[in-house]
């Protein structure tokens, strides 16, 4: 007979012919009418315009995992793609690619060329994703429930605006006039979870003041003196006797001449510069605190665009670096400075633009979220967490929470804050739901002011910071305020897959928002990943030359190997993982291992109708039944690693290297030694365990099981059920333990191989134990046993 699978071996070249069939029918497409239990996935929607990156291709790749494993346990899965095109990065790339600057363009012009640039973008992301074999439900942008989506469509804006007019409604949005973190290369406010440390090298100046009182020289060390303007009070250290004397003089400001009390203080270190220290209005979050303690009212230098303005006097009009040299200039050409120093100075920086965080009074829209503390560590008890320790991370954030969250951001190319003011008397007006707005461009709804009949209005100028729009994700994709009927019969969504490096923006604020839109948990489960290093353990950079690229990968071995890897490398939810191009190929012996087997039981064709078994094939089928129960229940869990790494051990070893040794001759019963039942028995064992193999492996590697599957059985194997353990087979004793049959037959062969027989070689007599009786027909012949007894321990006579 000859095998039905005609290659000799996997090929890459026969996954795309696989994929396109898959998009042409549409195999994976969601219908939201569907009777079927929904399994629902918010994938996070990727950046527009930017290559997948290695981190993103294994863990969308593991989400993949997840969506077929669900839709193979009988679930009607929505698994839709974002695209995420909201935002900074597109301005910031407006700006760089067509040479303009925001502050000089037409709001009206530089929204257009965002456009422009979005028109023109890449889909870069989508192709990679295609490639790796993904099954997302639509490639097709659109608003249907699954379709493609854009987080800068009106659809999905209009979302974001109406939740925004729920929460207006519900009083959970004030406005005030506070001190916020400003990010001057960004130019807008941030909210603290954008927020990163880093240590940057500064100058630290000891410019030299004087007492009033005294006349004494005094030094005061600082890494900001362009704020030496904004300076309420000098301070020492309670336990510092050198200053003990200054208590309750006063200081006199360099260059402005102006006074200000000189006080202990524990916030002042002895060790630092020389012990004195001047607080200034916002100079870091010490200052903000020491202001709001000593009730000193704050004066404020640096305007919203991150310039100095009129109390910094001379300064006014620069930047604030510019000013901070200018100033060392001047103190420096009055004899001012005592000496300067570099030290290191732990810095808030903006996580996107990487520059210092600068603090002004700016007045923001507000969401509540201090009094709501409680209650999401309560919704977030009621989820599942993947995993466990994951789940800290977010409950030490909401624990640090110490304002209100800022959700107006001064940018063009985002959402607009939905609402009007009546330029007579102020009132705010609301827009109603329904409608995506535009009020910069647009007129209100309303005619006259319902307050004093003003006709004038003034359009919000402001629009949402993104995490105001990405936090409605599982909203969105459930159909919220779209197909309102199909969002309560589907909420929660079972599954939000995220990093771990976004627990403090994406997942809370999803969390904070759903629970003031709906009172409940948004999801079910919520999985959260390390990340992806080089086989160094180091972080992947282009600085560094270590950056490995997924259409790379794709183009040299295809997406196979790539999938298999990404199980049997590790488990990503517990900690990073380590990725060369070698790993990858290496993983790949897998899918010539797992043809080569399939390959050969393809020789012999199974009947339809079940034979009575021998105890050798029960011996296989209980294993492969224990592996899928495990399988299925790891699955389950999101823990791909181990049960795949247990099936490639069954498969190599238990299956190839023991099972189909012990009955090929039967199968092939060339010497008619066996029975005609006994025969066809190992033909429908060696058929039956691979057709479970098959199953479980197809969520992970869906291309060669495809192929395989429809080869062999002439079935699709994504239309079947995932495995369910066969009680028949699990439950049965088989009178001896697998490791010990493997370790019955490993010492039979090596003692033959030790005399350099071949493994056919016949035994003169063989002594076997007792509780392998059952088996002993496969056992001779495998073996060429010509004479067997039964006695406690294995002996052999060649
Ligand atoms: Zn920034
Ligand atoms: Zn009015």
């Amino acid at each position: 007979m000859k095998p039905k699978i005609k290659n000799k071996r996997w090929s890459k070249e026969f996954e795309e012919p696989i994929r396109r069939a898959w998009k042409r029918k549409r195999v994976f497409e969601f219908n939201h009418k569907t009777r079927r239990p929904v399994f629902s996935i918010d994938t996070p929607p990727p950046y527009v315009d930017a290559p997948v990156h290695i981190g993103q291709a294994v863990t969308y790749t593991i989400m993949d995992f997840i969506a077929r494993f669900k839709r193979m346990r009988g679930f009607d899965v929505l698994f839709p793609l974002g695209l995420d095109r909201n935002g900074l990065p597109i301005e910031m790339a407006v700006e760089k690619k067509f040479s303009v600057s925001i502050q000089d363009t037409p709001r009206e012009k530089f929204i257009a060329l965002c456009k422009k640039l979005l028109e023109q973008s890449s889909l870069e992301s989508l192709d990679s994703f295609y490639k790796l074999g993904h099954s997302y439900t639509s490639w097709k942008h659109g608003e249907e429930i699954g379709e493609l989506y854009y987080t800068d469509s009106d659809s999905y804006r209009k979302t974001t605006q109406e939740t925004f007019i729920d929460l207006w409604k519900s009083g959970m949005i004030y406005q005030a006039k506070r001190i916020s973190n400003y990010c001057p290369g960004c130019r807008t406010t941030i909210a603290d979870a954008e927020i990163e440390y880093k240590n940057l090298s500064s100058d630290f100046v000891h410019v030299k003041w004087k007492v009033r009182e005294t006349g004494e020289s005094i030094t005061i060390a600082t890494t900001r003196p362009e704020l030496i303007c904004t300076c309420g009070m000098v301070i020492y250290n309670p336990k510092d006797e050198r200053y003990r004397h200054l208590k309750g003089k006063h200081a006199v400001l360099p260059i402005y001449e102006k006074e200000v009390p000189i006080m202990p203080h524990p916030s002042a270190k002895i060790e630092t510069g020389s012990g004195l220290a001047m607080m200034c209005s916002f100079g870091d979050y010490t200052d903000i605190r020491f202001f709001r303690e000593m009730k000193l009212k704050p004066i404020v230098a640096i305007n919203q665009d991150g310039t100095m303005n009129e109390h910094a006097g001379f300064l006014e009009g620069m930047s604030v670096d510019d000013a901070r040299k200018k100033m060392i200039e001047i103190l420096r050409s009055q004899d001012l400075i005592e000496k300067e120093q570099k030290v290191m100075h732990r810095t808030p920086v903006c996580e996107r633009s990487r520059n210092p965080i600068e603090f002004v009074s700016i007045s923001e829209y507000y969401l509540k979220q201090l009094n709501m503390k409680k209650n999401i560590v309560r919704v977030s008890n009621r989820i599942k967490f993947f995993s466990k320790r994951s789940k800290q991370i977010l409950l030490d954030w909401i624990d640090t929470l110490s304002m209100d969250w800022a959700v107006s951001r001064r940018r063009y190319y985002a959402t607009e804050i939905p609402l009007w003011y009546c330029k007579k008397c102020g009132e705010t007006i609301v827009p109603p739901k329904g409608k995506y707005y535009q009020p910069w461009k647009e007129k209100p709804p309303v005619k006259k002011c319902p307050k004093c009949g003003g006709k004038d209005f003034m359009g919000e100028e402001r629009v949402f910071d993104t995490w105001f729009d990405s936090s409605i994700s599982p909203l969105y994709v459930l159909g919220y305020g779209r197909k309102n009927g199909f969002f309560k019969k589907s909420v929660p969504c079972s599954l939000r897959p995220q990093g771990k490096e976004i627990v403090r923006t994406w997942l809370y604020y999803t969390l904070l928002r759903s629970y003031q839109l709906t009172k409940k948990p948004i999801f079910e489960n919520i999985w959260i990943h390390y990340h992806v290093l080089d086989e160094k353990g180091n972080k992947m950079s282009k600085s560094l030359g270590n950056v490995i690229d997924p259409l790379d990968v794709v183009k040299r071995f295809g997406a196979e190997p790539f999938r298999i890897w990404c199980a049997l490398e590790g488990n990503i939810t517990l900690s990073d993982l380590r990725c060369s191009y070698e790993r990858i190929e290496g993983a790949s012996k897998f899918l010539t291992k797992l043809w080569n087997i399939a390959r050969f039981v393809s020789t012999f064709r199974a009947k339809k109708t079940k034979p009575p078994l021998l105890e050798t094939d029960k011996w296989i089928l209980k294993e492969i039944n224990r592996i899928a129960k495990e399988t299925s229940e790891c699955y389950e869990n999101f823990d791909f690693h181990r049960p795949v790494s247990d099936l490639k051990h069954f498969i190599w070893e238990t299956f190839a290297s023991h099972y189909l040794e012990l009955v090929k001759s039967r199968a092939y019963n060339q010497d008619k030694k066996f029975t005609k039942t006994e025969q066809v028995a190992a033909i429908h064992t060696l058929n039956e365990v691979l057709e479970k193999i098959l199953l479980l492996l197809a969520p992970i590697i869906p291309f060669i099981t495809h192929k395989l599957y429809k080869d062999i059985f002439g079935k699709i194997v994504e239309e079947q059920k995932f495995p369910k353990p066969d009680r028949k087979y699990t439950g049965k004793r088989t009178g001896f333990k697998t490791k010990e049959l493997m370790e019955l037959s490993s010492r039979i062969w090596k003692a033959k191989k030790d005399k350099g027989l071949s493994l056919k070689a016949p035994i003169r007599k063989a002594t076997i134990p007792k509780k392998f009786r059952k088996i002993e027909k496969d056992l001779i012949e495998t073996h060429n046993i010509q004479h067997l007894e039964y006695g406690d321990k294995l002996k052999i006579r060649l």
